[in-house]
């Protein structure tokens, strides 16, 4: 199997690694940051930048009990929500940004959090990975593929992308996969990467996209019986 195959391959090859993601994880898949609101769910994927989703569960409850809403967050003391949200790492970027980003949600939206890619990514530490979330989850839109760093890793090793850019990924993916999987296709990478193809460590012997990876038939070829 070439690893970086023409587009009409790669897409048949995309459509059956879905369904042996969707076969692999029946059990369906939510979403693991918890929130209550749109706002909310803004908040907590700009934590989740560089950060466990689980992490960012456990400061979240107090956080949105101090600032609930935008309001809170255009007007809170710097030093009293770095406090809050240091845990999760890049504290003081983050800290920045989420006041910065509740100010315009303010003077733009009425405080509320916009339902188009172009506004979204107007917003101080908001890219297309975060944007693409909110707009599938909060909003039902689905634009694109969001691009962490599993999707960005096993994209890579599955021969869907060649590109080490995000915006670059996006679009192979685009390309390639079904428009049905575009959403589902961060949470089962996610979940792919945490279970099975590990950074460092993929157990290929036991994976269930092994016929359609070229990295894994190669690494179990060089292997041997
Ligand atoms: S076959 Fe190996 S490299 Fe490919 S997705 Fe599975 S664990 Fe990862």
């Amino acid at each position: 199997m070439d690893a970086f195959q023409p587009l009409v391959a790669r897409s048949l090859r995309a459509s059956r690694l879905v369904s042996r993601l969707e076969a692999a994880y029946p059990q369906g898949l939510s979403l693991s940051l918890e929130s209550r609101n749109p706002f909310e769910y803004l908040v907590a994927t700009v934590l989740a930048t560089q950060c466990r989703d689980e992490r960012v569960n456990q400061i979240t409850p107090a956080l949105f009990a101090r600032f609930p809403d935008p309001f809170a967050f255009a007007t809170a003391d710097y030093e009293e929500l770095l406090g809050y949200i240091r845990s999760t790492g890049l504290g003081p970027t983050k800290t920045r940004n989420l006041i910065a980003l509740s100010r315009l949600l303010i003077e733009r939206h009425g405080g509320l959090v916009p339902a188009t890619m172009s506004e979204l990514v107007a917003l101080p530490g908001v890219a297309r990975k975060i944007a693409n979330l909110v707009l599938a989850d909060c909003h039902g839109v689905v634009e694109g593929v969001a691009v962490d760093t599993h999707v960005r890793r096993i994209s890579r090793l599955l021969g869907l992308t060649q590109s080490a850019d995000a915006r670059k990924i996006e679009q192979d993916l685009i390309e390639c996969l079904p428009r049905t999987s575009w959403r589902n296709w961060n949470n089962y990478l996610v979940e792919h990467g945490r279970k099975c193809c590990i950074a460092g460590a993929p157990r290929c012997t036991q994976c269930p996209l092994l016929e359609d990876c070229p990295t894994g038939v190669t690494l179990v070829t060089q292997l041997g019986p």
